[in-house]
Order: structure tokens, then C-alpha cells, then sequence
């Protein structure tokens, strides 16, 4: 059946942005048919050409701003809305943190939750934020060249200021593709599976200034490898760790899981909270440490630790939140799905000097159940699940334990939503307001901290 749709390819049409979806595109409907237009903010007036047709929505680009949004901000460069570097790069800092509390009010409203919801906390300097970074590297015109990919494609846009990252870890990748100019590594090739250097990978501590560069290579062979070491440590005045990790896989994934010391140490340190943190070149480790700070201390102070109580912190990765809590109280037990996050975990643990957190390797909703059958009791629950959200059967086994608080770290307001209506039934209401906490600016992450508290 042939569906009629309300635009055809190539009409150019005008009309006023109606909104702004969870992916930061304008939107503008046609007999209800909406037309995402990228770089176009609700209340702007623009001719745009459609682009793309699917039977549900269409896409098109703006070809003129006939009125423009005073939440618009001149962004300087217009590559960093093309990659989906900063996907709300054009629209101004309070607007963004607004836009972010506003995807959470909609989600509740649709769910029928009364819930209040207290305005996104921001950072004062909402760029150069990240600590780490993944490059690319491809090559450009004979030339090996480092940037980003266009949204949705492997087409390399060449950039050299990443805008959100760490200016330090910019000037790495810099310093680290010159090196590779200079002693001619090739560029890895995706359609015929060759070349040396696929990608650059660059951390450094927030507070220790450690820098670790990865080398991702697609065979372990790396020719001038002592002329390339010793010339990144020249340049990378930082450097506490160089390492070569090796992909051989035709794959999207960056990493490999074979790693070689070309210098220096195997891990870099770096501090959270006061704890010191070990990361290896695969751990998960949170890329905003001003911001993760915060989101931790929230979640910290609604928890309400006197020393006294029993913790779970459920999806712990490296154990961040587990051994930030650990200090206020008694016991703290963390269940995580990846086994060397787990040893990761136990190895800060250890490091930190910190006897009361024990962690598992396992699923969360399956450990909970363990747990609960082995008759754990624990004061408070922690969950900081990924974007899917929790498991059903978590939040029975939660019911059936009986946490007096349970504090719910969300990277996705969709399934936050929806599993405070299953701890509602459950037992469980929202006793503050729902905190969002900006850990991504310039993009479209919604993160937040939900306080529940059972019902007696
Ligand atoms: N709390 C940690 C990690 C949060 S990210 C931090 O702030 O650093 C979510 C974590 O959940 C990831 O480490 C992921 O590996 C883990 N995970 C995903 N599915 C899981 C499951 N079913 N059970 C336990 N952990 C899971």
C-alpha cells in the first residue's frame, strides 16, 4: 500500500519550529507529520527543503532563518553540530539546562507522575570538560588526519579543537598524529581492512594532570617504535603511560583487548571525591569529573549516611560511587556485569585502604535476588543502571528487601520514568525533587538522581 505523505524529496517549504526533540533537532509538522530539522530552535521561523522520507517523519536541512531564537548562540564552528560533538552547541547554556529538566517534566506528564523536578545543575564553564578522548584517524588528502565523524557516517571531518575536551588532551592528539606524520604510520583503512593507526585514544586526571595515550593499532607490529615512543614523550610533556592496544577486528568497536606498555605505567590515577582511582585503558571510567563529583555528592547527601547502614550499589563499575559512600557506611556491597570493572573495583578498594565494600561479579537483577535469598538487608539501595534502565525483576527483589531509601543515578529520563512508576507500585514514592545533573554540556545526555523512599 502506498502511503500519501504530506511532503514529497526536495520540497521547500517554510514554517515556524514547533520544538525540540530529545535529539536536539528542531521539529516542524505538516498535518501532524513531523520534519526534523537539525541546527533550528523552537520559535524560529525558516525555509527548509525536505531531505529524507520515512513513512512515520521526514527529514530536512534549513536553507534560510527568517526569525531567530534568542536562546541562539553563534557557535564558532559549525563542524561541532555536523559530528554530534555538541549536538546543542547552537543553543545558549541556560536554555540547554532548561531543555534538559523539560525532557524529564514531559516524560512524567505522559506518565500521568505529579512529580516535581528542581532546575538542572550546570557547570560554570560548560566546554573543555572531558577527560578523555577517541579519535579517529583516517587519511585526508595523502594526509594521516585526526577529527570526527560526520553524524551517521565514517566520513572523517578534520578538527584539531574538540570544544569539549580537555585542551590538554587536544594538544596530545596533536602532538601524537604529527609523530605518526612523521614516521609515516599509515591510516587504518576500514574497506580494505589495512593500515597501522586506527585510533587515538587520550586520558588524563582531572586533579593528578596523568596523561595516558593509547595507540590503536590493527596489527601488533608498530615500526620506529622507539623513535615514536621517545618522540611522544617529548611531546606530551604529561605523559605517565603510553600504550599500544591492538584491534585486529573488522569492527565498529575502538578497543582491542590485548594491551602492550610501550612506556611508562600501565594505569593512570586520578581522584574522586578524595579516593583515589586506578584506570587501565578499558575500565569505564566517568568522563565529567567536576560534574561526576556532584552527581555522587547528590546522591550522597540523600542517602543520609551516618556510618550506621547497609549500602547495595548496583551497575558500580570501578566501584566510584561504592567507595565514595564506603566511607559513611557500614557495609557496602556492588554488583557489576563486567569482570575486570569488578577487579578494577576490588584493586581501588584495596588501594584506598577501604575494608567495608565487597563486590561481585554478576547481574545486578540476579545478585539481588542472591542477595535476597540469603537474607541481606540493606538501609539503601544505589542503581546506575545503563540507558535500558532496571530490569523488572530488580525492583521485586528491591520490593522484597525492603531498602528504607533508594537512590536512582539515571542516564536516560525514558526508562527513569518508567521504572518510578514499577517502584511505585512496589511500595516506593519520590520523596524530593528529581535531580537532573548536567554531566554532558553541549549535548543531549540527561543525566539525574531520584530519591525514593518506602512507604511504611
Ligand atoms: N556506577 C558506575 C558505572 C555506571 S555505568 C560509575 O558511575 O562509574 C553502568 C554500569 O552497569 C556499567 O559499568 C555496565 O557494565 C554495568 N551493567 C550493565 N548491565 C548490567 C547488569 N545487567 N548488571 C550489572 N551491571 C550491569
Amino acid at each position: 500500500m502506498k502511503v500519501q505523505l504530506p511532503v514529497h524529496k526536495q520540497e521547500k517549504r517554510t514554517g515556524v519550529v514547533a520544538d525540540l526533540t530529545y535529539q536536539g533537532n528542531g521539529v516542524i509538522k505538516v498535518d501532524h507529520y513531523p520534519i526534523f530539522l537539525p541546527n533550528a530552535l523552537p520559535g524560529e521561523e525558516v525555509t527548509f527543503v525536505v531531505t529524507k522520507l520515512t513513512k512515520n517523519f521526514a527529514w530536512g536541512r534549513v536553507l534560510e532563518w527568517h526569525s531567530k531564537s534568542p536562546d541562539r548562540v553563534d557557535l564558532k564552528d559549525q563542524r561541532y553540530l555536523q559530528t554530534g560533538i555538541a549536538p546543542l552547541g547552537h543553543l545558549a547554556y541556560p536554555a540547554q539546562l532548561a531543555f534538559k529538566r523539560k525532557l524529564i517534566v514531559d516524560l512524567l506528564q505522559k506518565a500521568h507522575l505529579d512529580l516535581p523536578v528542581a532546575e538542572t545543575m550546570g557547570m560554570k564553564r560548560p566546554d573543555h570538560y572531558r577527560n578523555k578522548a577517541q579519535v579517529p584517524v583516517k587519511l585526508i588528502r595523502g594526509k594521516l588526519t585526526t577529527g570526527f565523524y560526520k553524524r551517521g557516517s565514517h566520513d572523517l571531518v578534520p578538527i584539531e579543537d574538540f570544544y569539549i575536551q580537555d585542551p590538554k588532551i587536544d594538544q596530545a592528539i596533536l602532538a601524537v598524529r604529527n609523530v605518526a606524520r612523521q614516521y609515516r604510520l599509515t591510516p587504518y583503512d576500514e574497506e580494505h581492512h589495512r593500515g597501522d593507526l586506527r585510533t587515538i585514544m587520550v586520558r588524563r586526571g582531572y586533579y593528578s594532570h596523568q596523561v595516558m595515550v593509547v595507540l590503536v593499532t590493527r596489527t601488533a607490529k608498530l615500526s620506529h617504535r622507539e623513535e615514536i615512543v621517545a618522540a611522544i614523550r617529548e611531546r606530551v610533556p604529561e605523559l605517565t603511560s603510553l600504550i599500544q592496544n591492538v584491534n585486529g577486528q573488522r569492527t565498529n568497536k575502538l578497543l582491542g583487548l590485548e594491551n602492550h606498555v610501550l612506556w611508562g605505567q600501565a594505569t593512570i590515577e586520578d581522584q574522586l571525591l578524595g579516593i583515589d582511582f586506578k584506570i587501565s585503558p578499558l575500565s569505564f571510567y566517568q568522563v565529567n569529573p567536576q560534574q561526576t563529583e556532584r552527581l555522587y555528592q547528590t546522591a550522597i547527601d540523600q542517602a543520609e549516611l551516618d556510618g550506621s547502614q547497609t549500602v547495595i550499589d548496583a551497575y558500580c563499575g570501578i566501584g566510584t560511587i561504592s567507595l565514595a559512600v564506603a566511607k559513611h557506611a557500614k557495609q557496602v556491597y556492588g554488583v557489576e556485569i563486567v569482570p575486570e570493572a569488578i577487579a578494577d573495583a576490588k584493586q581501588n578498594a584495596e588501594y584506598n585502604g577501604i575494608e567495608n565494600a565487597e563486590f561481585v561479579v554478576g547481574k545486578a537483577e540476579e545478585q539481588m535476588q542472591k542477595w535476597q535469598a540469603v537474607g541481606l538487608k540493606p538501609d539503601v539501595l544505589i542503581v546506575d543502571p545503563p540507558r535500558k534502565g532496571l530490569d523488572e525483576s530488580l525492583i521485586e527483589a528491591a520490593g522484597k528487601m525492603g531498602p528504607q531509601k533508594v537512590i536512582y543515578v539515571s542516564c536516560n529520563p525514558a526508562t527513569l520514568v518508567r521504572d518510578l512508576v514499577r517502584f511505585q507500585a512496589a511500595g516506593y514514592r519520590v520523596s524530593k525533587p528529581i535531580q537532573p545533573v548536567d554531566q554532558f554540556p553541549q549535548t543531549t545526555h540527561v543525566e539525574s538522581v531520584t530519591l525514593l523512599e518506602k512507604m511504611n
